[in-house]
């Protein structure tokens, strides 16, 4: 709540920074969830639909990852052009990638299941690189420490989203006992809305840290 305030007080007193990166990530995640919402809602349409819906759902998970990194990425390093273009240019690259991967004919078979977990949860990892160098940069500013708890408790709500929709937890120990309410499924959306909720009150803190300090 006192960032909210600060967040809106802010750019009344000092010159603020720029909020695209911040709505950029917000846009992602509006994206995802959307999509996410399309694909539950529609796929039991037809064949056709389903096809189209379960890769716009795969599209915005990939979006969502790759919009995270704005925030962190432009405002931990916009006195240094060079790797703030080199991250996002990376994370970027990596997010459409995924994208036209999950295009791809095989790419929603059963089989593949450990392997969609893995490249999501892949390209979530790579974000250790950008938070490390932010915390060698940055580790005097208790901002910079403030940011990288919520990002660790991200990662933590992330890894244990991907790692239930991997191994089907709980319903491979009960199988038919969750089909209605606590299925992995439902327990992989709870922590992505609750990831993004996280990783939202990380940009308001790096919000309040730029509009104060500037570069
Ligand atoms: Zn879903």
């Amino acid at each position: 709540m006192k960032e909210d305030v600060t967040n809106i007080i802010a750019p009344l007193m000092v010159r603020p920074i720029t909020r695209w990166p911040f709505f950029t990530f917000l846009g992602g995640a509006m994206f995802c969830l959307l999509a996410s919402s399309a694909c539950h809602l529609l796929s039991c349409h037809s064949e056709r639909i389903s096809y189209i819906v379960r890769r716009l759902d795969y599209t915005g998970i990939a979006t969502l990852i790759s919009t995270s990194f704005y925030p962190p990425v432009y405002y931990s390093f916009i006195c240094d052009p060079f790797f703030c273009r080199l991250y996002l240019g990376f994370i970027t690259i990596l997010g459409v990638a995924a994208i036209l991967f999950s295009f791809l004919a095989g790419f929603h078979q059963p089989k593949f299941r450990t392997l969609r977990a893995s490249l999501f949860f892949g390209m979530g990892m790579s974000s250790i690189a950008p938070i490390i160098h932010k915390l060698i940069l940055f580790w005097h500013q208790p901002e910079a420490l403030h940011t990288t708890f919520y990002e660790v408790l991200m990662g933590i709500l992330y890894g244990i989203g991907a790692f239930v929709y991997a191994a089907r937890i709980p319903e491979r120990w009960m199988p038919g006992k969750f089909d209605i309410a606590g299925h992995s499924h439902q327990l992989f959306h709870i922590l992505v809305v609750a990831g993004a909720y996280t990783h939202y009150r990380a940009g308001l803190v790096y919000l309040e840290w730029r509009d104060q300090h500037g570069c």
